[in-house]
């Protein structure tokens, strides 16, 4: 990618920057190998719907425990991999196991929606729809099961061929979200060109609402905007109950962060779901 590698010649010059460049391009040649040897894994994050107060879905946050550097931040590496090309071998990884876990909690009988993030420069990969497909089928998973958060859709705005793949996963069932809406080059545009269902407003919004008027003015115009469109509206960075009881104030649909659960293992999720169902029941 010739933006990253612009940037990269120019942090060179800057001998404060060259760790960082060292760093992270050592990470770029272990990320394969690390996914072989099981050191890359899936966190949860629970989506709550806040009208019925239920956890209907998780997002998938891949993880990098590296047995020497210790635990690494996906913005670590995914940005660096996704910028060379690298992200190939770690986008189906994560998509196979996601989709997995979403079959068998579906399999339990608890209804679930699995989320995966998704950068909007892969669309152009043809074989893309081919193998999500593929893996749904595998793994019994129902296509509409699985939600595409996009990122970086900017990189979309011209892409007929990605647009092409996003209107193919519509068509198989699959949902799209896009991600980090309000940050990055943003345009209504592309707001009304991508078969998106469900629109996730950025955590800087949701986190500031409180104390910074703009802020708030930006999570409730997106709300009406999104509504209007037929579209559902997750608030990210939920981090406490009052942000949550303001969010429901404001009709958002659906609640992420840290007031209804940090990412964590399946195992945890599973447990968190069925304490839930346990109690719907009694
Ligand atoms: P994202 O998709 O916007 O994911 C949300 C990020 O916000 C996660 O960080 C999550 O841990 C964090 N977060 C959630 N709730 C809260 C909260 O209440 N407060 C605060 N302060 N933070 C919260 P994480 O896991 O470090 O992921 C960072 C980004 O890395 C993600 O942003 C996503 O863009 C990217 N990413 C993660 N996994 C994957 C992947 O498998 N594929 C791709 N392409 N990107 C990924
Ligand atoms: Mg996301
Ligand atoms: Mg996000
Ligand atoms: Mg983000």
């Amino acid at each position: 990618d010739e933006a990253w590698t612009e940037g990269l010649r120019w942090k060179l010059h800057d001998p404060a920057r060259q760790e960082e460049v060292n760093w992270r391009m050592s990470l770029l040649g272990e990320l394969d190998q690390a996914i072989d040897h099981g050191e890359v894994w899936l966190a949860y994050q629970p989506q709550l719907d806040i009208k019925s107060g239920r956890i209907v879905g998780a997002e998938a946050l891949a993880r990098w425990t590296h047995p020497q550097k210790g635990p690494i931040s996906p913005s670590e590496f995914v940005a660096a991999a996704e910028a060379n090309g690298r992200i190939g071998k770690l986008t189906d990884f994560v998509l196979d196991r996601a989709i997995s876990s979403g079959a068998a909690i579906n399999r339990r009988g608890i209804d679930f929606q699995v989320a995966v993030n998704l950068s909007a420069r892969l669309l152009v990969d043809r074989n893309l729809l081919t193998r999500v497909e593929a893996m749904l089928k595998a793994h019994g998973l129902a296509p509409a099961r699985l939600t595409l958060e996009l990122t970086e859709t900017a990189s979309l705005q011209d892409a007929e061929s990605g647009l092409a793949t996003l209107g193919a996963m519509r068509d198989l069932g699959v949902k799209i979200a896009i991600d980090d809406y309000g940050t990055g080059l943003s345009t209504l545009e592309y707001l009304k060109k991508i078969p998106a269902s469900e629109i996730k407003i950025d955590q800087s919004f949701v986190k500031s609402m409180r104390v910074n008027r703009s802020d708030l003015i930006m999570v409730q115009s997106t709300i009406a905007l999104a509504h209007s469109l037929g579209r559902t509206v997750v608030a990210e960075g939920v981090e406490d109950q009052q942000c949550l009881d303001d969010l429901r104030q404001l009709r958002c649909d659906v609640a992420q962060g840290f007031a209804i659960g940090r990412p964590m293992g399946v195992r945890e999720l599973v447990q968190r779901l069925q304490i839930r169902t346990a109690r719907r029941a009694a």
